[in-house]
């Protein structure tokens, strides 16, 4: 954790925050922090500054905040559409999205998704809210992606990418016999990447049908969390 994240609700003053659990038992345990340590916090959705301890114990922390007046880091300008991954894979998928400034994240039905993925408790709101927060934490950011659920992938496609891939250039990570990924692009991108077994023809071509095109990343086929961070990487 390289940014104490703070919600509204942790606030006792205007420039005081009590912190229990997982944040607390961090600062103990990682941070071995005392009393007069000054950390580096930020404000869910808001802005990042620095904190000093003033109590701390086995029951909660008590920070006093500097003014936090450092604006979080900019976002890139991408949606990604995630075909959903198994549960441990998402967990970390989600981490890696919020820590690498992803803003707006579509996790997608695909027919190579197992049905029984979808039953995930992962899945909740604040399951993928914790695991965001965690990324965030990592990066030093504090604003959460948007995360849009879309189980059925016909309707999805057909009805609603094309107007948010609208404006965009959109690509679809598709291993085989097409143009390479582009690299360093500062246009606005929608890219979609596929399950563990990959997107079939069918699915390629009603992407392409939304206006995305089939790019590649070479001969190695990359794991689902390896490949959203060499796109990301080589897209920006
Ligand atoms: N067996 C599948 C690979 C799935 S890998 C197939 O042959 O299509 C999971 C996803 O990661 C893919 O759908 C794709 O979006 C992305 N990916 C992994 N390796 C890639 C590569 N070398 N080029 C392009 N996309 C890749």
């Amino acid at each position: 954790m390289n940014l104490l994240l703070l919600e509204a609700a942790d606030l006792i003053a205007s420039d005081r925050a009590r912190l229990q659990g997982r944040r607390l038992r961090h600062l103990h345990e990682v941070h071995r922090a005392g009393v007069g340590d000054s950390l580096r916090v930020g404000l869910l959705e808001g802005r990042m500054g620095l904190a000093q301890i003033v109590h701390l114990d086995e029951t909660c922390a008590e920070l006093v905040l500097q003014p936090l007046d450092q604006p979080p880091p900019a976002k890139l300008p991408i949606t990604l559409l995630l075909a959903l991954p198994r549960p441990k894979m998402l967990k970390r998928v989600l981490q890696t999205v919020a820590s690498m400034g992803v803003p707006r994240l579509v996790l997608m039905g695909s027919y190579r998704v197992e049905k029984s993925f979808w039953q995930t408790p992962f899945l909740s709101p604040e399951a993928i809210r914790e695991q965001l927060i965690l990324g965030l934490e990592q990066a030093r950011d504090t604003v959460l992606p948007e995360v849009r659920i879309e189980r059925y992938f016909k309707p999805f496609v057909e009805d609603r990418l094309p107007a948010l891939a609208q404006g965009t250039q959109g690509l679809i990570a598709h291993p085989g016999d097409y143009p390479p990924c582009p690299r360093a692009l500062n246009t606005p991108l929608t890219l979609a990447i596929g399950p563990e077994g990959g997107w079939i023809p069918y699915e390629v071509e009603q992407l392409q049908r939304a206006g995305l095109a089939p790019v590649q990343l070479g001969e190695r086929i990359l794991r689902v969390e390896t490949a959203v961070t060499a796109l990301l990487a080589r897209l920006f």
